[in-house]
């Protein structure tokens, strides 16, 4: 994370983020870049607001949202959802680390006992 991408490549980035397809990656890059950049930002409300438009077209209710704030709402969405995304995936490598050095600590004393005391041995002979 905290790749810097362009702007021409974040830009490319807006529809699909709407879409709702982007990958955890790219999805990152891409918010992290619109939290900094004013043009790519804008790019994005423009988008967000067409999209709406479509969507709510019929409704009447549409000149009552606020759709800096419904924008801003969706990022705040995807940026916790990244967050959940990194703690889950830090628990997991964690988790999978701990795993196997348990298990390689009980393989090396289940096969190799003798490793054990080739070491002790060269080690007491250092002495
Ligand atoms: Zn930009």
């Amino acid at each position: 994370m905290g790749a810097k991408i362009e702007c021409a490549k974040a830009q490319k980035l807006i529809q699909p983020y709407l879409d709702d397809e982007l990958k955890a990656r790219a999805c990152a890059e891409f918010i992290a870049h619109i939290r900094e950049c004013e043009t790519c930002r804008h790019e994005l409300e423009t988008s967000f607001i067409v999209e709406y438009a479509l969507k709510y077209l019929d409704d009447d209710k549409m000149d009552n949202f606020d759709i800096q704030g419904l924008l801003e709402e969706q990022i705040i969405r995807s940026e916790r959802r990244m967050q959940r995304r990194q703690v889950l995936s830090v628990l997991m490598w964690t988790a999978i680390i701990l795993m196997a050095v348990l298990i390689a600590g009980i393989l090396i004393r289940l096969f190799l006992p003798d490793l054990f005391e080739d070491a002790a041995h060269l080690v007491s002979r250092l002495h």
